[in-house]
């Protein structure tokens, strides 16, 4: 299996050492060949708007939405869930989202970056919390039917799964724990 990190702009060489930490075959994706290699994507936190424009500019945007509608795997962190949700709030006029999960997300909905802040976030099944690190994160302003809230924060869904997407507001590769990145490269 070879798992994809989309490296436009953001962390995306953090995830990379948490996957080869794993023993998983991480490769960088910036071409639409790349992407075309892959069986599973990560895409990672950033600058939403500016990860949308590289897409676009990188002639990934229309191929990575066909990899996404032929259910391709993907964990999209941060800006990376806001780049998979169906509707961003306070993104640029017309910034495009793929709706791989159907969330509608406010950009920087917890706050400037001196407000980011770690919290204990409980997993559906999981015995111990894990460790949340949320950097100007989207806030997920409401969830459709077919999303599957695995953990909230205060009431608000931080962890979704919709088909083969995952997407959290927080930070996995800043958590000295990997379980995420692990439970996304061994789900079916
Ligand atoms: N606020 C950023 C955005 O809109 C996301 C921040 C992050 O990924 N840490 O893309």
């Amino acid at each position: 299996m070879k798992v994809g990190i989309l490296a436009l702009q953001g962390a995306f060489g953090l995830h990379e050492q948490v996957l080869n930490r794993l023993g998983v075959a991480a490769v960088q994706v910036r071409t639409p060949e790349e992407l075309a290699e892959v069986d599973r994507l990560v895409i990672p936190g950033g600058e939403s708007t500016a990860i949308a424009k590289l897409l676009d500019a990188n002639r990934l945007a229309d191929p990575l939405a066909d990899r996404l509608a032929d259910g391709l795997p993907v964990l999209g962190t941060c800006a990376g869930m806001i780049l998979l949700a169906s509707e961003v709030v306070d993104g640029y006029p017309g910034q495009r989202c793929f709706g791989a999960v159907d969330v509608a997300v406010r950009r920087n909905g917890y706050g400037r970056q001196s407000e980011s802040f770690h919290a204990p976030i409980d997993v559906e099944g999981w015995e111990s919390p894990f460790p949340g690190v949320f950097i100007r994160a989207p806030v997920a302003e409401s969830a459709g039917a077919g999303v599957e809230v695995l953990a909230e924060l205060d009431g608000v869904p931080v962890l979704c799964r919709q088909g083969s997407a995952v997407v959290s507001s927080f930070h996995p590769e800043l958590a000295d724990d990997d379980r995420i990145h692990r439970w996304f490269v061994e789900q079916e």
